[in-house]
């Protein structure tokens, strides 16, 4: 079940105070129009019912995909990715969950730890898409040191996955802003997936929560 709460948001436009309505789980599973209003970012919008204007308003809470076997905590804060961490290590030592699973195994479960709406969006496109984010981030890092050493002007702040029509690759950001892309060849994904067996293996021995660009930096750096 997706859990809910209200909360007082004071309108930064016309400063009036108003309920908006909090999620600590979402379960796109048993509530499937929710994985929509995350993607599209309605349940973290607020529309001021008196000026009607609209604000993102982010907040700590697990996005949780039991088709796919997947949580996924969204954090705001580094004191909520402590916690998350803490979450995600009860529940493998408490093996049939803690109440916010309603008993299903968390074993097999892919559990990962987000930082913000961008990074949840692109864990939930590749996920969709079938794939490892393990690889798709090697792959990621790839990708940035061959653009750089063909451009060394290159520069991105963000760089996210995406998967549309059929074609899965990159797209590049600075300052917010989509800049470029670069499409990648699903054999090129194999090849990869089979080369970064042993980083892979090891992440499965010890599982990281927090799957990222900067995981993956060091995972090809520790490589000879
Ligand atoms: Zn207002």
């Amino acid at each position: 079940m997706s859990q809910k709460q209200t909360t007082k948001i004071t309108c930064p436009k016309c400063s009036k105070e108003h309920d908006f309505q909090i999620w600590s789980s979402i379960n796109v599973t048993l509530d499937s129009d929710m994985k929509e209003e995350v993607l599209n970012r309605k349940a973290f919008t607020f529309e001021c019912p008196d000026c009607k204007e609209k604000t993102i308003y982010t907040y700590d809470f697990l996005y949780h995909d039991m088709e796919r076997k997947i949580m996924i905590y969204h954090v705001t804060s580094n004191e909520a990715l402590v916690q998350a961490m803490e979450s995600f290590a009860q529940m493998k030592n408490l093996e049939g969950g803690d109440g916010i699973l309603d008993g299903p195994e968390v074993e097999g479960y892919r559990k990962r730890i987000v930082r913000s709406l961008n990074e949840l969006r692109e864990k939930i496109f590749i996920f969709d898409a079938g794939l490892d984010d393990r690889v798709v981030e090697i792959f990621k890092v790839f990708c940035i040191i061959q653009l750089k050493q063909s451009d060394p002007d290159f520069q991105a702040d963000e760089a996210y996955f995406f998967s549309r029509d059929g074609e899965i690759g990159f797209q590049f950001l600075r300052e917010g802003k989509a800049f470029g892309e670069v499409a990648v060849d699903p054999a090129d994904y194999e090849d990869l997936a089979k080369n970064a067996a042993d980083i892979l293996m090891k992440d499965d021995q010890e599982p990281n929560f927090v799957i990222d660009t900067e995981w993956a930096y060091k995972c090809v750096t520790a490589e000879d």
